[in-house]
């Protein structure tokens, strides 16, 4: 690892134009450190500075109305504790579960999952069907995102080096769920994970496909074939299952699962989740 200077800003505008005072590789931005922590130990001589975000007023969780709004650095483990995220957003829930252990999301954070992009998170997904909007911050003032356009590809966004996440909004609570497979159950990434959604506010599903490079994918074709259907019968599911397989964007690995089997395993777990964000639909979280 170089030798580097941490910088902590106890603002938002000092912690921009700290960014702005150097070149690209110059700087690592750190929230958890989860991931960068493994960055730094690769890291190449040009890194001069590391640039921590823990006295920046990011550490909250707002709601307006039906409105959720997450600030970047505030850890996993607090969304999970907010008993309006398990019964709002069930299928946010289950995907910060499915995040490490415990002690990993007490320092983990969802501005850190969106930086990193990586297409194992188990979070895009879930952000993709819910239609999060990334809030960013930089020297020409904040704009918003929507996360589809702010992920590129693996470890690639749309965010310039000069501007930060600054939040995550949700603007509506939508029966969901988030499913995954994987080899093993701890400390592995999926094979395939699959998150569902349905909007009460435009009556239709959203579903998404991660767990596979390039990035996390919402599936718009295998979308349409569950139309406005709001529990889906056995029969609507079938063509919808059958599109999202041959949709997906996908080759076999021989680590973790043949395309064969993932394109089996994408149908019957959008399926299931399907059925899932359903239930909690007739159950009422909203
Ligand atoms: C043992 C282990 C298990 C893991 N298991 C899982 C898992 O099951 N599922 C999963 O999805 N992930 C997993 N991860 C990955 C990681 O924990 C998550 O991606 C986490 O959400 C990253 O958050 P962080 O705050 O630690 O990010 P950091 O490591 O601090 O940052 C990650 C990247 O995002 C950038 N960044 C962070 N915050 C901002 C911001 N506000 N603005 C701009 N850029 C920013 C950083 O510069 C860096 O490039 C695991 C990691 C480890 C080490």
């Amino acid at each position: 690892m170089p030798p580097f200077s941490l910088v902590t800003p106890t603002s938002v505008e000092e912690a921009v134009a700290e960014l702005r005072t150097v070149a690209p590789g110059e700087v690592a931005v750190l929230a958890g450190g989860t991931d960068l922590s493994f960055d730094l130990d690769r890291a190449g001589p040009s890194l001069r500075r590391v640039l921590s975000l823990r006295r920046l007023p990011w550490r909250t969780l707002d709601w307006n109305g039906p409105v959720l709004t997450v600030g970047s650095t505030l850890p996993l483990r607090s969304l999970e504790e907010d008993p309006g995220i398990s019964r709002r957003h069930p299928g946010l829930y289950q995907a910060i579960r499915a995040v490490g252990g415990v002690p990993l999301r007490h320092r983990a954070t969802l501005g850190g999952n969106l930086g990193r992009a990586s297409p194992a998170s188990d979070l895009l997904p879930v952000l993709l069907v819910l239609d999060a909007e990334v809030d960013l911050v930089g020297p020409a003032g904040s704009r918003s995102v929507g996360v589809d356009r702010f992920l590129l590809g693996p470890r690639r966004t749309v965010l310039a080096h000069d501007e930060l996440i600054r939040s995550v909004r949700f603007p509506e609570p939508r029966p969901s769920a988030y499913l995954w497979q994987r080899v093993r159950p701890a400390n592995d990434i999926s094979q395939i994970a699959v998150a569902a959604a349905f909007s009460p506010s435009e009556r239709r599903w959203r579903l998404a496909v991660g767990g596979i490079p390039p990035r996390a994918t919402r599936l718009p074709d295998a979308e349409q074939r569950l139309a406005s259907s709001v529990a889906p019968t056995d029969p609507e599911l079938r063509p919808m299952a059958e599109e999202a397989s041959r949709q997906l964007p996908i080759a076999g690995d021989r680590r973790r699962a043949s395309e064969e089997y993932r394109r089996h395993l994408v149908g019957v777990l959008l399926s299931r989740a399907v059925r899932a964000a359903a239930a909690h639909l007739s159950e009422g979280a909203r």
